[in-house]
């Protein structure tokens, strides 16, 4: 069968009926939602499906995943919960394999910890799948009052999915030993390396299969339970299966200590990095855009007051409205999108408000109007900076602060993209250990023995703690 790509639709309902059409046409429709539009699926759960749909169900990274089982069991639609990238090499197939055997959706979740992670995937051998005939079938694609249709093909349903359960791949065993853990989902990541340690891995969220539960809990002397959120304990200790409290690792062993550490900080490299540095210095409050940007507000930098849910402008302007004095020392941080999205009702109080924006046009992420187009439409005064110069940001920003109602419109990208900027280095003899770098709040600096030190394989090569050294002591290294 050929494969047939639809452009992306802008609201979920529309996205499910495309995949919904291509399905009752007896084609196979993979359909990536929200995972906070996964309650729209009520629309179409109890009628059939033709050729499969499989649903994938994207969380937001800087949103805490939310638990899909109660929704997938309240739709009863079998949610797939991959944990590693090659689980959704493998699952997937499975899952159009079952879309078609229950004759409903599929729905498989993509959590944080799939979006994150980067791996080496091998595909199962190529399956194909031949676009099944179509016949009109009163009732098995339409919802009529009354009618039977519906309840019957759920009665099938739950029939098929019981029989596709007992010889499910979605339930593995690994290791041996007295002491058994179940692990749902992405929470396989934090599971310790120990010995003698059983673990079940479910790669379902719903239905449950409780008997291979069961059968594992009779392998082990203590058993255990590691879930996101409540949702399988209540269901076990129903059905009799006794799990112990806690887990069996001290809490410090959850990350693996192979793993380097990852706190939440900017990465080097950011075009954002000078503009929060120099933001700080001049003592201004800083509320940006949800997304990597609040990730200024990490402890190297502490750079950010607040991050809403919505625009940074009407936080911004929130705050400044309460604090006087804060008139003109209170910023609000756009990537060229977010800007471009503001209403122009918004841009309109904007303009006339005590706060200034700072918005950031980089050229990898184009926006289909530039700032500039937005901020003319608006009469909004315009001051321009690059986004790696110190000197040139510091003199955007305190102009706009002579003058709110304005935008710093910074040009640039991450400097971690451009292969032509070679790592920095400190010169050790002469270093003062002064820690004015530091206050660079980056990654890829560090203080061992009183002086700073730069790594290597950690620096981007944007130069900017290199602008703010009193002594000149880092400087540009070799090309690799
Ligand atoms: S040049 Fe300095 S601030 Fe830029 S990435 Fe390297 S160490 Fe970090
Ligand atoms: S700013 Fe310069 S002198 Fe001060 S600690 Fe950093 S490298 Fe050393």
């Amino acid at each position: 069968m050929d494969l047939l790509e639809e452009p992306g639709c802008s609201r979920p309902e529309e996205a499910i009926d495309r995949a919904f059409g291509t399905s009752i046409a007896g084609a196979r429709a993979l359909c990536v939602l929200s995972a906070s539009s996964a309650g729209v699926l009520s629309r179409i759960s109890d009628l059939g499906c033709g050729g499969g749909i499989l649903f994938l169900l994207v969380g937001q990274e800087d949103a805490p995943p939310a638990d899909l089982r109660p929704l997938a069991q309240q739709l009863e639609l079998p949610l797939l919960t991959p944990a590693v990238p090659q689980d959704c090499a493998s699952l997937l197939g499975e899952g159009f394999a079952l879309s078609g055997k229950i004759a409903a959706p599929v729905l498989a979740e993509v959590g944080p910890w799939l979006l994150d992670a980067a791996s080496m995937v091998e595909f199962p051998q190529g399956q194909s799948a031949s676009l099944l005939d179509y016949q009109r079938e009163s009732g098995r694609f339409v919802r009529l009052p009354g009618a039977e249709k519906q309840k019957i093909q759920l009665a099938e349903r739950r029939k098929a999915l019981l029989s596709w359960l007992e010889v499910s791949p979605c339930v593995t065993r690994k290791g041996e030993g007295e002491t058994g853990l179940i692990v749902t989902g992405g929470m396989a990541h934090s599971v310790p390396q120990m010995e003698r340690l059983a673990v079940l891995q479910l790669g379902m969220g719903w239905p449950v299969n409780l008997e291979e539960i069961r059968r594992f809990s009779q392998s082990v002397e203590h058993l255990y339970l590691l879930e996101k959120g409540r949702y399988l304990a209540p269901i076990l200790a129903e059905a009799g299966i006794p799990v112990e409290p806690g887990l069996p690792w001290a809490p410090e062993e959850t990350i693996s200590p192979d793993l380097p550490a990852r706190p939440p900080q900017l990465c080097p490299g950011c075009p954002w990095r000078g503009v929060l540095y120099t933001l700080k210095k001049e003592k201004a409050s800083v509320f940006v855009e949800s997304g990597c940007l609040s990730l200024g507000a990490g402890l190297l930098m502490k750079g950010v007051d607040g991050c809403g849910a919505g625009s940074p402008l009407a936080l911004a302007m929130g705050f400044a409205a309460s604090r006087p004095g804060k008139a003109g020392k209170t910023a609000a941080l756009l990537t060229a999108q977010g800007w471009e999205g503001c209403s122009f009702a918004q841009l309109g109080d904007f303009s006339s408000s005590r706060i200034f924006a700072v918005v950031l046009e980089d050229a990898a992420q184009p926006a289909q109007l530039t700032p500039q187009q937005v901020a003319r439409a608006m009469d909004i005064p315009i001051v321009e900076a690059d986004s790696h110069s110190l000197s040139q940001i510091r003199d955007g920003v305190r102009s706009c602060m002579a003058r709110p109602g304005s935008v710093l419109i910074l040009h640039g990208s991450c400097a971690a993209k451009e292969e032509s900027l070679p790592a920095h280095r400190v010169d050790r003899e002469l270093c003062t250990g002064c820690r004015q770098c530091l206050r660079m709040g980056c990654p890829a600096i560090s203080f061992p023995e009183h002086k700073s030190a730069i790594d290597p394989n950690c620096c981007a090569g944007c130069g900017l703690c290199g602008e703010i050294c009193p002594v000149k002591a880092i400087q540009k290294g070799e090309k690799a």
